[in-house]
């Protein structure tokens, strides 16, 4: 039996407990570094399946790692299982239809993330033991990848230093190996203090904080002009000062997002946006203090490692899907407009191809990507490890992420298709890289020599900790 057939089956062989796992997940949707009930099924399997865990990894008690085998090359395989506010939504309905209104919902597909990257884990501790390989694998659940930039805290600190290469995963509407591209982030707090005054009786007494809000946005967006194509900045309002017209606002804060394609582009745009917040400040008599909220790098490629993958990927082909999961797809795509559709196969460079509801190809690595792009901690891992990932189509093609389709397709059969065949492109991905000492070690030749170039610094600094508050039930 080939290497890659065994690992298949492998996979095969647990593939129903790990769908109900996802399925779980799915029904008990957690947010933001308040993932306990998610955490603890996926404790839950870990110890069952006989990994050595380790609870509440890098201080977040919602992480969680897991390892087999005690000697040998480390291949890390991460998984999530965050989800996101205010995506409640019934599975398997082609229209809005929150569970909970104003609740949570899986609209990243994360329960799906999770749950076939530790069954991939499984699989390879499976195949070490069925052939008496030495090497380790280890399993990283990770929370809060949605706004709270976990992994970037744990590549700071240290948590992969010792890890070889790291596989990872993304659902999606088309089935790639993901390309070393994505945006650096860094989330910043600005709270201005101003003096409060009767908004009619004393304005003059007055110094409004939240009118410095409102000059620091005219100052980024007059900044927009100037800034690369690709950077974006977004703010949002965390605090506007109260809902009194009549009084003049003491304190407000807003939240600005700013992106780059590189962290020296993000270092210098930061710069720029806070000296915006000091003008806003100077301008309005009031002072303003800023707290570095979250942030992650870009995302690097690693060519001997995606190489590896997409030969892998090539192997499996595509996801199996048949008619009835067309069903659901379409019924989820006429909610989609063409900009949509086109927009989704844009960002792998590919033409839309017409009436085609879910992804049938394995997109080539050579393939030139455009389009918008976004942020992912994973993006840190890949600065401290030689990192490789894949986008398996789990879903209708044009899905946008972050809305209500994604959920309504977060627990369909073709949902189910995609996670297994993630993990099987994980699993292979990983023996076949632990066969193949050469491979890894051209993987971190790649790595040191961009390491040389450009040290990784975190854009989290060292004494900012995750922002974890536990929301009471
Ligand atoms: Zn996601």
């Amino acid at each position: 039996m080939q290497n890659e057939e065994q690992i298949w089956r492998l996979v095969d062989a647990k593939k129903t407990d790990y769908i109900a796992l996802s399925d779980r997940i799915f029904g008990m949707p957690e947010t933001l570094y308040n993932e306990f009930a998610s955490v603890a099924e996926h404790v839950a399997v870990l110890k069952t399946e006989g990994f050595r865990v380790t609870e509440g990894i890098c201080g977040m008690p919602t992480a969680v790692m897991g390892e087999a085998g005690s000697e040998g090359p480390v291949i890390a395989i991460l998984g999530e299982f965050d989800a996101l506010p205010q995506l409640s939504q019934a599975p398997g309905i082609a229209e809005p239809s929150p569970i909970e209104a104003g609740g949570n919902g899986h609209g990243c597909g994360h329960n799906l993330l999770g749950a076939a990257s530790l069954l991939a884990a499984t699989a390879v501790k499976d195949w070490l033991s069925e052939n008496g390989i030495v090497a380790r694998v280890r399993y990283y659940g990770c929370p809060a990848e949605e706004g709270g930039a976990a992994k970037a805290y744990m590549a700071r600190d240290g948590l992969f230093d010792d890890v070889d290469a790291a596989i990872s995963w993304h659902p999606s509407t088309f089935n790639a190996v993901q390309h070393g591209h994505s945006l650096a982030n860094s989330r910043i707090d600005f709270t201005f203090h101003g003096k409060a005054a009767h908004a009619a009786a004393a304005p003059q007494l007055g110094r409004s904080a939240l009118d410095a809000c409102e000059l620091m946005n005219i100052g980024v967006n007059y900044m927009r002009e100037h800034m690369p194509d690709s950077a974006r900045v977004h703010y949002a309002y965390l605090d506007a000062g109260g809902v009194a017209p009549n009084v003049v606002q003491a304190k407000a804060t807003v939240r600005q997002l700013v992106r780059a394609d590189d962290m020296a582009t993000l270092r210098d745009l930061v710069e720029r946006v806070r000296s915006i917040g000091n003008g806003a400040a100077m301008m309005t008599g009031t002072t303003v203090e800023t707290k570095v909220y979250s942030g992650v790098s870009n995302l690097v490629g690693n060519l001997p490692l995606e190489e590896t993958m997409q030969r892998e990927f090539d192997k499996l082909g595509p996801v199996p899907f048949d008619d009835d999961d067309n069903g659901l797809a379409n019924e989820i795509r006429k909610t989609l407009t063409k900009d949509d559709i086109a927009a989704s196969f844009q960002r792998v460079g590919l033409e839309t191809p017409e009436d085609l509801a879910l992804c049938n190809f394995v997109a080539p690595l050579d393939r030139v990507n455009s389009g918008g792009e976004g942020s992912t901690d994973v993006g840190d891992v890949s600065w401290v490890v030689p990192t490789v990932q894949a986008r398996v189509a789990t879903c209708a093609v044009g899905t946008p992420f972050h809305t209500w389709q994604t959920v309504a397709q977060g627990k369909a059969p073709a949902a189910h298709k995609g996670m297994v065949h993630a993990a099987k492109v994980m699993a292979a991905t990983a023996s076949s890289l632990i066969q193949s000492p050469e491979t890894l070690k051209a993987a971190r030749a790649v790595h040191e020599e961009r390491q040389i170039k450009t040290p990784y610094q975190c854009p989290i600094p060292a004494e900012v900790s995750p922002p974890i508050i536990i929301k009471s039930k």
